[in-house]
């Protein structure tokens, strides 16, 4: 696969950054998971500034405009002659010296790299997941904003750690005040008497991309959809779960702390809503080859 980095398409082994590189030294710097899906990039617009204003918030100015970055991106996968792809898309600060100051990065460091997709294993989406709470709360709010996607994501692998010695592949993470937010790499709905609810963004999570795109699908199919703070409680008695990510699109979730959520088996609108994801990813996006249908 040939890599992007700074303009200039690199083989794989030959793909390297500066160790002075602040993205390295200190995770000063934002990035951007992406999926392409026969042959079209899914959400590409809102992925794309979503990396520029979290770029905005930690006062990086990245060097290209959203169009010339999308240019990028599109050859970056025309190059490796891909049609369903993971994307991912880096700003570093960039090369400067030891200390903190970004002021002494002067060029940031872009770098685009894609690969063929790996995806979960099916029977997650026709089991469902057991999902755990974690003691690692999620970052508060007004020291790092989990709306930045920031390159710092220890915060999510301390909590992706604790989920590994209690055996489960997602965790669930709570704000400071100890209501749910999201998990180490999904945003999270559950369903009750038909309404779907999904915490706001403001309780300190990352808006997921799939999460409000999920959002207007529950919409056109006519269920109410609430954003609000929540607690465990409210996903025990609920009656469905579900996750949502790039990488996950929507994943049934059957169990939380042992909890057997609803029937256990995965809910009729989890089901309704998986299907609709599908079949939207086939038709929206991005021409990767402007010439195809
Ligand atoms: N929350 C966190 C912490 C994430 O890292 C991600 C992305 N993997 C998500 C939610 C889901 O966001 P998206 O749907 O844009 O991939």
């Amino acid at each position: 696969m040939l890599v992007y980095i700074d303009g200039k398409f690199m083989a794989q082994a030959e793909a390297k950054i500066s160790v002075f590189d602040h993205g390295l030294l200190y995770g000063d710097g934002v990035f951007e998971g992406i999926r392409s899906y026969r042959g079209r990039v899914f959400k590409l617009d809102e992925h794309l500034q979503r990396l520029y204003d979290s770029a905005k918030a930690i006062m990086l100015e990245i060097p290209l405009s959203i169009e010339e970055m999308q240019a990028a991106v599109l050859e970056t996968l025309r190059r490796n002659n891909l049609y369903d792809a993971y994307i991912r898309l880096i700003v570093t600060r960039g090369v400067g010296d030891l200390g903190l100051d970004p002021d002494k990065c002067p060029v940031p460091t872009i770098i685009i790299i894609t690969d063929k997709i790996t995806l979960y294993p099916q029977h997650f989406y026709e089991e469902g997941l057991e999902i755990a709470t974690v003691s690692t709360r999620r970052n508060y709010s007004e020291a790092i904003s989990p709306r930045i996607k920031s390159l710092n994501y220890l915060n999510n692998i301390l909590a992706k750690i604790e989920g590994k010695q209690a055996g489960v592949v997602e965790v669930l993470m709570l704000n400071a005040e100890g209501y749910v937010v999201e998990c180490s790499g999904d945003n999270v709905f559950f369903i009750r008497n038909d309404v779907v609810v999904t915490p706001p963004t403001y309780v300190g999570i990352l808006e997921g991309v799939t999460r409000n795109v999920v959002i207007n699908l529950a919409r056109e199919l006519g269920l109410t959809v609430e954003e609000r703070v929540f607690t465990r409680h409210d996903l025990y008695i609920a009656d469905e779960c579900f996750l949502t990510g790039t990488a996950a699109e929507v994943i049934p979730v059957v169990k939380i702390d042992r909890r057997v959520i609803g029937s256990g088996q995965p809910g009729t609108v989890t089901q309704k809503l998986i299907a609709e994801f599908r079949s939207a990813t086939g038709v929206l996006g991005t021409p990767i080859y402007p010439d195809s249908t």
